[in-house]
């Protein structure tokens, strides 16, 4: 049977692409792309001339095993995002489960990532840390959201785009608090990196006095009482039971 290769590829900056990741594209039979016209530039590039097929969240449930039958007849199969890890915040895992229910090999190759690139020079503690991705875009499951994640004391890593991130971190404002320290890493391995580093406070002003553009990476640090947000929380439900019993 053929091998499953997981290839992640730059986030930004074309440098990053390894060599094995480069050798890999152009050994394997076929390159399952999330975009198969944004991969061919990168194809391109790196004169890499392996077939594509596309594989993104609207076709997995054909894809998928057509993708594993190939496998199993021998053929090697190479899958990338648009950017960064396969899987993370991307498609791929839906093909992974299915590989290795079928006994194929899953092959990772190490790479580019934009959660971990920005979280090792956040400055906030990186152990433990929580990877959630995407928040929820409506307010109600936002805020709901943020109140879960608000009992951590693990760091918390988020991915965001521009044209929401001023309204997320507002919403962190209101449920961290002021105090709790932010990092926005933005456009992080691309010309115009940059750390943007304060309380939950300092960085809204930024986001405020700033034109948003690019792709952000938002990190915060963890609840450093995290207990007595729980013990604050099971007052008021008491309370509100209390009330409720009366
Ligand atoms: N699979 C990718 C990875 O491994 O990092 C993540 C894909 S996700 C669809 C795209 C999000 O990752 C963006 O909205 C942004 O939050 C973050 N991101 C990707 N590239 C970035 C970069 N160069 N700088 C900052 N954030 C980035």
């Amino acid at each position: 049977t053929g091998r499953l290769y997981l290839v992640p590829t730059p986030i930004g900056n074309l440098e990053d692409m390894t060599f094995r990741a480069i050798r890999t594209l152009k050994e394997v039979d076929v390159i399952a792309s999330e975009d198969t016209r944004n991969t061919q530039k990168l194809l391109n590039h790196f004169a890499i001339d392996t077939a594509q097929i596309s594989y993104h969240e609207h076709n997995i449930n054909e894809r998928t095993p057509q993708l594993i039958e190939k496998m199993l007849s021998g053929q090697s199969v190479a899958q990338v995002s648009d950017a960064g890890m396969p899987s993370i915040s991307d498609p791929g895992v839906e093909l992974v489960k299915e590989a290795i229910r079928q006994g194929i090999s899953v092959i990772p190759l190490p790479g580019p990532n934009a959660a971990l690139t920005a979280l090792i020079a956040s400055g906030i503690s990186p152990q433990p840390f929580y990877f959630f991705g995407f928040l929820p875009r409506k307010k109600k499951e936002l805020v709901s959201t943020l109140k879960e994640l608000n009992r951590r004391s693990d760091t918390l890593v988020f991915y965001e785009s521009p044209h929401r991130i001023k309204q997320v971190v507002e919403q962190m404002v209101a449920v961290f608090g002021q105090e709790r320290q932010l990092v926005l890493a933005r456009e992080v391995t691309k010309r115009f990196e940059e750390f943007v580093r304060g309380n939950t406070d300092e960085v809204l002003k930024w986001l405020q006095n700033e034109q948003i553009r690019g792709e952000f990476v938002l990190i915060a640090e963890g609840n450093s009482a995290p207990q007595e947000e729980e013990a604050a929380s099971w007052e008021s439900l008491s309370l509100k039971e209390h009330v409720e019993a009366v």
